[in-house]
């Protein structure tokens, strides 16, 4: 073999060992990354979590309980059209008698609408047969003004169990971020505890029903744009 014939052989052999090894080390990064996904109890709410906090998205939803409200409502809409941001409503059915034409604006809009039930009640403190009653009710009345079924919902509270099953059309909708801004009503804590706790992937929990809410969210947003955030509606949040 001439001297050239034999460094070409060589340097393919090297090529060779580096191809394995490499191969080797891609595998057991892939292995690593995988187990990440596997949940500890095989729940389908874990693997969304889970995905969330690994999809490196900074994505987050900003959710408003217990409105419509004839007031704040309506201002919160306005300053989030001016920012182009999309919210999720979860409308108290009580609260929407008379304001059917904020609903029809929020969902004209582009915000996802909710249910929070009829009356602000634990709905597992309910009959579930009252329960399921309250919360089709309230369904009822937001699709004759939007025409559509709410798919989400928040049960006040979050109180919830499993045997509230007349639902299991709705996809339940917690929060990961509450500042408590009906206790608090003071916009700079409500947007100090966001801003502090925030994390891609997060829902964050407010009340349209407040000022001090409303100008704390607008406030919120504008800050965390600046931090390269973008806002989405819980329905885009929680699909893969
Ligand atoms: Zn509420």
């Amino acid at each position: 073999m001439s001297k050239i014939r034999w460094k070409i052989a060589c340097l393919l052999f090297v090529l060779a060992l580096d191809i394995v090894f490499l191969r080797g080390m891609y595998h057991s990064y892939v292995q690593a990354k995988d187990t990440l996904f596997i949940p500890v109890n095989g729940d389908s709410e874990e693997i969304n979590e889970v995905r969330r906090q690994f999809s490196g998205d900074k994505q987050i939803a900003l959710t408003f309980d217990d409105g419509p409200d004839p007031v704040y409502t309506p201002r919160l809409l306005e300053g989030l059209k001016e920012r182009g941001v999309h919210a999720t409503f979860f409308l108290l059915g009580e609260n929407v008698e008379g304001k059917e034409a904020i609903v029809k604006q929020m969902y004209q809009d582009g915000h996802l609408i909710g249910s929070h039930g009829y009356s602000h009640v634990q709905m597992s403190k309910e009959e579930i047969k009252t329960a399921c009653e309250l919360i089709e009710e309230n369904n009822k009345k937001i699709e004759a003004i939007i025409g559509k079924r709410p798919q989400y919902l928040r049960p006040p509270y979050g109180a919830w169990t499993e045997e509230l099953e007349c639902t299991i059309d709705m996809t339940v909708v917690m929060w990961d971020i509450d500042p408590l801004d009906w206790k608090a009503q003071n916009a700079r804590k409500v947007v100090r505890h966001i801003v502090k706790n925030v994390e891609p992937g997060d829902i964050i929990l407010l009340h349209d029903v407040y000022p001090t809410s409303v100008e704390a969210a607008l406030e919120a947003i504008d800050t965390l744009i600046k931090q390269g955030y973008t806002f989405v509606t819980v329905d885009e949040l929680l699909v893969d």
